[in-house]
């Protein structure tokens, strides 16, 4: 605080010595260990404060420190988007499902491979 430094209260020390004689140091020593004892009691509490809420972010558990979001959904195809009929008849081309009856590719318009019975 203030860039205090130990040199300094050393000097502070001589400066009163020589102000106010050996005779009354004992008197400013007290208060002035008085004062630095406030200093740190000061310290320690904003520190132990500063621990403290330390603590409790550690105890707070990190599931609850972010709230639940469900993966997002898997994009389901529509059921019209399915073939109406699995015909395993895939076009031989682009490999587009047609129908067992078809000749021609629905998709390509080439033509289907014949049926061998
Ligand atoms: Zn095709």
């Amino acid at each position: 605080m203030f860039g205090i430094q130990p040199i300094h209260i050393v000097i502070i020390i001589l400066v009163a010595f020589l102000i106010f004689g050996a005779s009354r140091l004992p008197e400013i020593g007290r208060a002035l260990g008085k004062s630095i004892s406030e200093f740190r009691k000061g310290t320690k509490e904003a520190a132990e404060g500063f621990k403290q809420e330390m603590g409790q972010t550690d105890k707070t558990p990190a599931s609850t420190a972010q709230p639940y979001a469900p993966p997002p959904a898997q994009p389901i195809p529509p059921a019209s988007a399915q073939p109406a009929r699995p015909t395993g008849n895939f076009c031989i081309h682009c490999g587009a499902p047609n129908l067992p009856e078809a000749q021609y590719c629905a998709n390509c318009g080439m033509k289907m491979p014949d049926k061998v019975a």
